[in-house]
């Protein structure tokens, strides 16, 4: 299913920034670019922009412009056609049904409520119990509304390899269960589309913050069952207010017009994303091609390794 995205692969490194257009780009996504910009190109390879916009009533106005005038400024350019998650939503259904067809897929009809009621409180993503997995699939036609569908996740371990954040290995069903890929609305999950783009695109590494580095465990179960090789992961470190919280695209105060409006060029932005994962000193000013020619790719792997440990 994904033999054109496995010849790419072989042809060299290919990496993707992948903003969701739900506003403008804040400090953590602007890091996350230069940091996607610099591992592709020290690798001398490619690096696509695609826009995760499945999530419609999150999407905003103006963000995937502003997103693609903010890279430009900064002197982060991409490769090829940008790729949008919504003009590929006949590829997700195909491998959707492929999985529903080989039995990969059962149907759910476990309430967000009942669900919030037996997860445990942890604050983690709840594992699913299980509920609806060994159900009789004519139950699902027979019941009154639509089903979300979910993978039944093969037992054992998952594991993968992260360049940055130290390789992963977690016990399927205790720490992912069985993910929605489709739910009851429609609405295509992250997990499903993120990993048709990997596997379809040859996405050879994915450079991407450590918030999601718990999403990855799914993903590579889900290349598993697909029976694709998942791509090398290299999480980055997140970028945190001054209260420690994480910032988000909501805090837009935090977005490069904020720091045009005090005056800062491209190259002190530059030089404050570097110097916040250590890779020059606090201070700095230069372009994004500067510090490129001033950085290895080992040097790149080994600095952001030691930030996340
Ligand atoms: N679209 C996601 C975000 O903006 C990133 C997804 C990914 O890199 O896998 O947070």
């Amino acid at each position: 299913m994904f033999a054109a995205g496995a010849r790419q692969r072989t042809s060299g490194y290919r990496g993707r920034f992948a903003p969701s257009p739900t506003g403008c780009l804040h400090r953590g996504n602007l890091s996350t670019a230069l940091l996607s910009w610099l591992a592709a190109r020290l690798a001398g390879g490619e690096l696509l922009l695609r826009f995760d916009d499945l999530d419609t009533p999150r999407n905003r106005a103006g963000a995937e412009a502003s997103i693609c005038r903010d890279l430009r400024w900064l002197g982060l350019d991409w490769d090829g056609p940008i790729r949008r998650q919504s003009e590929h939503r006949g590829t997700y259904a195909t491998v959707l049904s492929w999985l529903r067809r080989s039995g990969w897929l059962y149907p759910c009809r476990c309430s967000r409520r009942l669900l919030a009621d037996i997860s445990a409180p942890h604050g983690a993503t709840p594992v699913y119990p299980g509920t609806c997995r060994n159900r009789a699939l004519g139950w699902a036609a027979a019941a009154g509304r639509l089903p979300s569908w979910r993978l039944r996740l093969p037992p054992g371990l998952i594991r993968w390899q992260d360049r940055f954040a130290g390789d992963g290995c977690v016990d399927g069903p205790a720490v992912v269960g069985d993910v929605v890929l489709r739910r009851a609305d429609g609405f295509l999950a992250y997990h499903l589309a993120t990993v048709v783009d990997e596997l379809s695109l040859g996405i050879t590494e994915v450079v991407r913050g450590a918030d999601l580095r718990s999403a990855t465990a799914a993903q590579v179960a889900l290349m598993g069952v697909l029976a694709a090789e998942p791509p090398l992961y290299a999480h980055v470190p997140l970028c945190c207010d001054a209260a420690g919280r994480r910032l988000s695209k909501r805090d837009g105060s935090a977005g490069l017009a904020a720091l045009r409006a005090r005056g800062w060029d491209a190259a002190q932005v530059i030089g404050d994303l570097a110097a916040g994962v250590g890779l020059v000193p606090a201070g700095s000013r230069l372009s994004s091609r500067e510090l490129l020619q001033q950085l290895t790719a080992e040097q790149l792997e080994r600095t952001l390794t030691a930030a996340q440990t």
